[in-house]
């Protein structure tokens, strides 16, 4: 009986710990399979908190630098305790790793803390740090082991001075100056903790334009805002190689017109993707499949080709997001236990921190008009809504698309204060199918920031909107 489970979860980020949790509320004998110290993952320990607790600090020192004199609060002179901004991330990090150290209790999760191995299709060897053994039997696993940064040739991270995400959540001391490659996610919410409190930072990105994934406006009006923070912005440039000097780096890119240029810098920040991470689990030992990408293939029920094993969260194919992982989690301990669960990756929200926040839900506007698909869109910008000038917000704007026929929602795109938080609404209309028409007969509170979608379906649906 000992070692011996229903269900082992390897890997504690989103994804397994909410596997793990659910799988026991089912009534299953679960085990959780953790190789580092503390639970939660990339997203608790260097991904989502850590990077929000520090854009959170962030903001509050550049409100006290640039606005609070608008609202008649006069500081005396401000500073920034780099030591003390630091720590905060760690406390806030601390509470939720013990949180997750609570809920693994409280759900009765037995935690093994150590690389979790197949050594064949039922049956794991778990070393821990001080090289103990133990092996578990279980009749299903769930792969929930993540991914780590990439990087591109010429640039090799050697985490000193050519340094990843998760470095830069821990700095030493404030740089002065910091280049970043790779203007998505991870760049432009990483450019905005340290701009905002007075380093100077370059992005220097491929494509165009920021965040190229999502709807093309929306990067267009975050480069606005962040020039505003004098961040330095090199788009359409392509980096051949990075080198560290000892107590700099130095990046080496051709620019926009192809010419050869270089740019020194306290460090060399690499946001440029993240991969699968899948070693040291010997997938080999079970005969589980992975593709080229290095990817585990799972069929539409998370299952890989191995029918009792499940793989869930950035190991697998999809946007490598935390509410994805955790909706996954959710997914395969259901199809373990029988029930037939419901997963709408079209409806996944993507969210960036920087201020003003981006979100976004359904189709962009490039990916409609590359369908051949009709939508007519409405645009509201926060310059005329009454909360976003209450506090000094004004900077964005929300869109929506509607098809022209029935009203449908086929995607709402925002910049604005509080986008993380306002997109709920519109992930939740989208999959109840509600059209534009029944968005505006709902009641919205005033003064809102959310207010601003209704004025946009309005101005979607040719019925002028009541704001502007
Ligand atoms: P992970 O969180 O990566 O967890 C995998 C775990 O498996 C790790 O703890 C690892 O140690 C463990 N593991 C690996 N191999 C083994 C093994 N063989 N044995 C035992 N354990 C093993 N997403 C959002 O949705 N919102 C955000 O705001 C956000 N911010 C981010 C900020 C940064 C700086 C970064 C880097 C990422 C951010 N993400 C964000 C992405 C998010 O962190 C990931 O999508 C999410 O953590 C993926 O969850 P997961 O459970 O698949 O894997
Ligand atoms: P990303 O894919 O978002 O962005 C990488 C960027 O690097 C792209 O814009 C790409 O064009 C650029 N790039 C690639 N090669 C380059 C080169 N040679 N020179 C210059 N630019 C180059 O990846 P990321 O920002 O590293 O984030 C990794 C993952 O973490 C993402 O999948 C993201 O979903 C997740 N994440 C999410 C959040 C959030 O939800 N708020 C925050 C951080 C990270």
């Amino acid at each position: 009986m000992e070692n011996q489970y229903d269900v082992v979860v390897i890997g504690s980020g989103p994804g397994g710990y909410v596997a793990a949790i659910r799988a026991s509320q089912l009534g299953y004998r679960v085990a959780i399979v953790e190789k580092y110290s503390t639970l939660g993952g990339t997203c608790t320990n260097v991904g989502c908190i850590p990077a929000k607790s520090l854009l959170d600090s962030s903001e509050h020192y550049h409100q006290a630098e640039v606005q609070f004199k608008a609202h008649g609060i006069n500081t005396g002179g401000i500073s920034l305790d780099f030591g003390q901004f630091i720590r905060r991330k760690g406390e806030v990090v601390a509470q939720n790793t013990a949180g997750l150290v609570y809920l693994m209790k409280k759900n009765k999760i037995q935690v093994y803390h150590g690389v979790g191995s197949f050594t064949d299709a039922t049956h794991l060897k778990v070393t821990a740090a001080d090289k103990t053994e133990a092996v578990l039997t279980s009749r299903y696993f769930i792969i929930a082991t993540g991914s780590k940064p990439s990087t591109i040739p010429g640039v090799a991270i050697d985490k000193k001075r050519i340094i990843t995400s998760t470095e830069s959540l821990s700095l030493p001391e404030k740089p002065a100056s910091m280049v970043i490659i790779g203007g998505g996610v991870i760049g432009v919410e990483l450019a905005s903790v340290y701009a905002r409190i007075g380093t100077s930072v370059t992005i220097i990105e491929y494509t165009d334009n920021l965040i190229p994934t999502m709807d093309r406006e929306l990067g267009k009006a975050l480069q606005k805002s962040l020039r505003q923070l004098k961040i330095n912005l090199l788009l359409g440039s392509k980096v051949q190689s990075a080198v560290n000097n000892g107590d700099t780096a130095t990046v080496k890119f051709l620019d926009q017109q192809g010419a050869p240029q270089e740019i020194k810098a306290d460090y060399c920040l690499v946001a440029v993707g993240r991969r699968a991470y899948t070693d040291g689990l010997n997938l080999q030992a079970a005969g589980i499949q992975t593709a080229k990408n290095g990817k585990i293939t799972v069929n539409e029920k998370l299952q890989t080709n191995v029918p009792n094993i499940y793989a869930i969260g950035d190991v697998i194919d999809g946007p490598m997001l935390a509410h994805k992982a955790e909706e996954e989690g959710v997914f395969a301990a259901e199809t373990i236990h029988g029930l037939h669960p419901h997963l709408n990756y079209a409806l996944v929200p993507g969210v960036v921190y920087t201020w003003p926040e981006v979100a976004a839900v359904g189709a962009t506007e490039e990916q409609l008009k590359a369908q051949n698909v009709e939508y007519k869109a409405g645009k509201f910008p926060y310059m005329a809504s009454a909360r976003a000038r209450a506090s000094m917000d004004t900077d964005g704007f929300v869109k929506v698309l509607v098809s022209p026929k029935y009203g449908e929602i086929l995607g709402v795109h925002i910049i604005g204060p509080r986008a993380a938080d306002v997109i709920a609404q519109s992930v939740l209309a989208i999959e109840q199918e509600m059209t534009a028409e029944e968005m505006i007969r709902s009641c919205y509170a005033h003064p809102t920031y959310a207010e601003a979608l209704k004025d946009a379906y309005l101005i979607a649906t040719g019925q002028g909107a009541i704001n502007i």
